[in-house]
């Protein structure tokens, strides 16, 4: 049997940005030689969308490149155009053209003249940190109201100066998820305070928790450095368990106090109601090469899709709108099967939102890749975030991957995994951890650094999980952390207070 056992995501660190640039053109730009008569639009220019650059390719600021800067993919094969004439790798593996440069002053403002190891000539690239969330993320912006002006209070000993948010709660608000970011370095939630009650966010209610530097057992997460960071911990859901329901104090005002040790923070808050329809977007990125266009009538996907309809029937939740969208080529050849948990992070950012309204924000997004091999390990699927970041596109943060080698041979184990990641993305932590019971330096750390344990009182617990497998009293949770082959025909279940944090998800909605 193939081992299945998921990984728990991690999370939020980074990725390169390139989401919304095009497939390269059948007729590519001819390439200019000199520093003379460069037309707009051509390689190295600044750009809002992919229309404004001759190659349709805009290397966007909302992904962190100031002002925007057209380039040519996969120019390995095709000619740069412009001043943009040294075909470099970015930070995904994808050549693009860059400028050459010698010194800073010759980038364009927010750019500085680096050179990237392996390379013989130095480009202009990102200076430093990543996507200030306080420029980008149009419209999300301005449907989410981010609040990038929070009150600077103090200094923290260890993660450097304090902020302070304040927020008022609408009066039906049932569930809240709070999403601190910033453009460089990191966020860490302290506490918040609530109209009645001071949590502290270290110590009593610290699920959110994911202190990814200090992991050091997956040492893939050190070299993605800085580029397009939104913050170090997850999103902090109220509440990620029904214990916790009395922090919802529907109509009052809340402070959330976070410490940034580099940017000025940034925060959203985005409220739940107990809803009954989640909205999917699906990215194909290998899917058996299957595209957008032929998803929409595949009788596999389809299957899929009925199967977790019914896997969320006991929890009352449907999938309401399911939406599908290629990506483009240079993202299918770099992602299609996935080596890192790094490639995740990568992926994920390349999700868009799908339309300029809230209600079409609040939707999860699913790239859904041929296969997944990490480190010898074969892995399922894994989410962005436990939660994500609601309603925000493009970012590592959001969105889930999970791999489809079965669909069309067992869609029924394709729809356990995409029922379980997003189970994870609302919220939902495994059952046990797969750590549990080994005594292992990673369970050690697991433990001390993200409080892994579910939340969530009414779910079993496997002691000895490595030596139980799948006779775990756990094993027929959708969250156990592996899936069951098929023939034990076990069919995954949700308690009442998997259900009650599942429909109170800010992604759950009418
Ligand atoms: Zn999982």
């Amino acid at each position: 049997m193939r081992p299945s056992l998921h990984i728990l995501s991690f999370a939020l660190f980074v990725a390169a940005c390139l989401i919304g640039c095009s497939d390269e053109d059948d007729a590519p730009a001819p390439t200019i030689k000199g520093r003379t008569e460069v037309p707009e639009g051509a390689d190295g220019k600044p750009c809002i969308t992919d229309d404004d650059c001759n190659s349709e390719s805009c290397l966007m600021q909302s992904h962190g490149f100031p002002d925007g800067h057209c380039t040519t993919f996969n120019c390995d094969r095709l000619d740069c155009s412009g001043e943009a004439s040294v075909c470099a790798a970015l930070w995904d593996g994808t050549p693009a053209c860059l400028l050459p440069c010698e010194a800073d002053e010759e980038c364009r403002d927010g750019y500085t003249c680096q050179s990237v190891s392996g390379q013989a000539e130095s480009t202009c690239l990102p200076a430093g940190g990543g996507i200030d969330p306080a420029e980008a993320f149009e419209p999300t912006r301005d449907l989410l109201a981010f609040d990038c002006a929070p009150t600077e209070i103090g200094q923290d000993d260890i993660y450097g100066p304090t902020y302070t948010f304040t927020f008022d709660l609408g009066a039906e608000a049932q569930s809240f998820l709070m999403v601190p970011m910033v453009a460089e370095g990191v966020v860490v939630p302290l506490s918040m305070q609530t109209p009645s009650t001071s949590v502290d966010l270290q110590t009593d209610y610290r699920h959110h928790n994911a202190r990814l530097g200090e992991l050091d057992f997956i040492p893939d997460l050190a070299e993605t450095g800085t580029f397009g960071q939104v913050g170090l911990d997850w999103p902090i859901l109220v509440p990620y368990a029904p214990q916790y329901a009395d922090y919802v104090e529907a109509g009052g005002t809340y402070e959330l106090t976070v410490a940034a040790d580099t940017a000025t923070p940034c925060l959203y808050v985005v409220e739940g109601k107990t809803g009954t329809t989640i909205d999917l977007n699906i990215y194909l990125v290998g899917a058996g090469g299957r595209t957008a266009e032929d998803a929409k009538d595949d009788p596999d996907l389809a299957a899929v899709f009925a199967r977790v309809d019914e896997i969320y029937a006991q929890a009352g939740i449907e999938l309401g709108e399911v939406r599908f969208f290629d990506v483009p080529a240079h993202v299918r050849e770099t992602f299609r099967v996935l080596r890192s948990q790094v490639d995740v992070y990568k992926l994920t950012a390349y999700g868009e939102p799908p339309d300029e309204t809230l209600d079409g924000h609040l939707s999860v997004d699913l790239f859904l890749v041929d296969d997944m091999q990490f480190h010898g390990a074969n892995v399922l699927g894994i989410s962005a975030g436990v939660p994500g970041a609601a309603g925000l596109h493009g970012n590592p943060r959001n969105g889930l991957v999970f791999q489809t080698v079965d669909l069309g041979a067992d869609n029924d184990h394709v729809a356990h995994i995409l029922a379980h990641e997003v189970g994870h993305y609302v919220g939902l932590r495994h059952t046990t951890e797969v750590y549990k019971g080994t005594n292992t330096d990673a369970e050690r750390q697991i433990d001390r650094m993200m409080g892994v344990v579910d939340p969530i009182e009414d779910t079993a617990i496997c002691e000895e999980i490595q030596q139980t497998g799948f006779d775990c009293p756990d094993a027929d949770n959708l969250m156990f952390p592996a899936a069951p082959p098929a023939h034990l025909s076990i069919d995954p279940r949700l308690t009442p207070g998997q259900k009650a944090v599942f429909q109170a998800s800010p992604l759950v909605k009418r």
